[in-house]
């Protein structure tokens, strides 16, 4: 262990004295950022045992080095005069940023109760989609969640936020964005309107698609307007009213996959029936979503191919999207128990919450839910950080604490290996290097009180006020 440090360190400091890519270029550098952090305990490597005290130094966007004790910027190597900053996390719990596979920005329940005035229009316009995508990306961040993947959003208005985050116009988490779910005329996620059903540029804005070649063309389509990956709605679903039941044919399922996949794509299909998670898993897809009704012969087929569930377990405790008494969708999951069946056969278990049909922010109470279902609290930190970046197919970027990486860092006050409910309060959020949150305050506030009772809030009936 201490050889491995060591290799480490020496990486580090080789790391450390090389050129910057700007320097590299030949352009002007910008002086360089540097943050130490302090961590009492470190989680650098979720899966492995934590370190105690320890320093994870920052050079602009990413690790430089990790190191045990706390450091200070001379024993760093850092030169007097340079731009450093010491963050004192020696009372926390430090650990590499959140990753939710299956979020919905578009949206929220809050949202529609609240707009429940006159004009109401449903859905939602873009304008309203891409209001609600900059609040809700903001209070992933604020809930520790670093990145992303948004699974169907309906038209491009989460891609104009993803795009404003990267290029620094505020702040925000890393966002995957599939764009509208690729489903079949009458399926799950079909959300064109009645009378233009038909008209080609209705079915492409919509990821409509019937038979294999519609179906490659829907891809290209979804690929040309930026998406990052691919979304297919291969079974009915809850939220539609469609039953659970197979939608797609094997050979439109692998015309998607293959298709995304020839154009570095990653695909992922929401799917319920056995029968179809298994068509899915045979035509190489990268996940499935929810998979309530896997059956024992698609668990083996997702342990052999090294399929990942997403289980979205917080979609159905509670379900504030059908507000029933006995939701379906409760009775369902706990009568098959996939998620307790897959994991116990080791299939890999990438965290995803569907956040959306609950209040974004809330994401963390997916950990609580795992655990009660049996899963060990290291699995579950796990599963939202090395599992989902292997997933993105962004494990050499994100994931874990390491020389050379993102520096996506969020800090905890007590142990989630002892009690996994301090998840829900993340003292401190660090993506990119940039500290979006500390002592437990955004560094650039969102979250207003609304507006008092008066004669502004009377003409406009404000029903629920986030
Ligand atoms: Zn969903």
């Amino acid at each position: 262990m201490r050889v491995l440090v060591t290799c480490l360190m020496l990486a580090a400091f080789q790391l450390a004295s090389a050129p910057s890519h700007a320097q590299r270029a030949g352009e002007q550098a910008r002086a360089d950022r540097f943050v130490l952090l302090h961590a009492g305990t470190l989680l650098a490597v979720p899966g492995e045992a934590p370190a105690g005290n320890s320093t994870v130094i920052v050079r602009n966007d990413r690790i430089v080095r990790v190191a045990a004790g706390f450091l200070t910027p001379q024993q760093a190597g850092i030169t007097e005069g340079a731009d450093v900053r010491v963050i004192d996390l020696s009372g926390h719990f430090v650990m590499p940023g959140l990753m939710d596979a299956h979020v919905h920005l578009r949206g929220e329940p809050s949202f529609s109760r609240g707009r429940a005035v006159r004009g109401q229009r449903d859905p939602a316009t873009s304008a309203e989609m891409a209001f609600n995508a900059v609040l809700f990306a903001r209070r992933n961040l604020a809930a520790g969640f670093t990145t992303l993947r948004d699974v169907g959003s309906d038209d491009e208005a989460v891609f104009a936020v993803r795009d404003a985050i990267n290029a620094g116009r505020m702040i925000g988490p890393r966002i995957l964005v599939s764009g509208p779910a690729i489903a079949v005329t009458g399926g799950h996620g079909d959300g064109a309107p009645m009378d233009r059903t038909g008209d080609p540029a209705t079915r492409l804005a919509n990821g409509l698609c019937d038979g294999p070649h519609e179906c490659r063309r829907a891809v290209r389509y979804l690929y040309k307007l930026g998406a990052d990956l691919i979304k297919f709605t291969s079974t009915g679903g809850f939220g539609s009213n469609t039953g659970l039941d197979p939608q797609l044919f094997p050979d439109e399922i692998e015309a998607i996959v293959q298709t995304a996949q020839m154009l570095g794509m990653k695909a992922t299909t929401h799917a319920y029936s056995a029968v179809s998670i298994k068509d899915a898993v045979r035509a190489g897809v990268d996940s499935i979503e929810h998979g309530f009704l896997l059956d024992d012969e698609a668990i083996a087929l997702m342990r052999q191919s090294g399929t990942f569930l997403v289980p979205t377990l917080s979609a159905s405790y509670p379900p504030p999207l059908f507000r029933v008494p006995e939701p379906e969708s409760v009775r369902i999951r706990a009568e098959n128990r996939a998620f307790e069946r897959a994991y116990e056969a080791g299939v890999r278990i990438a965290f995803g919450t569907d956040a959306g049909t609950f209040r974004h922010g809330d994401n963390a109470k997916e950990f609580e839910l795992m655990v009660e279902f049996g899963m060990a609290p290291m699995d579950a930190l796990r599963s939202a950080t090395v599992e989902t970046a292997a997933l993105f197919g962004i494990a050499d970027e994100v994931g874990t604490l390491a020389p050379g990486k993102l520096a996506d860092v969020i800090a905890l006050r007590g142990d989630p290996l002892e009690n996994i409910s301090v998840l829900r309060q993340v003292d401190f959020v660090m993506k990119s290097g940039v500290i979006a949150k500390q002592g437990g305050q955004m560094t650039e506030p969102f979250d207003y009180p609304p507006v008092s009772p008066g004669r502004l809030t009377e003409l406009f009936p404000l029903t629920s006020a986030r």
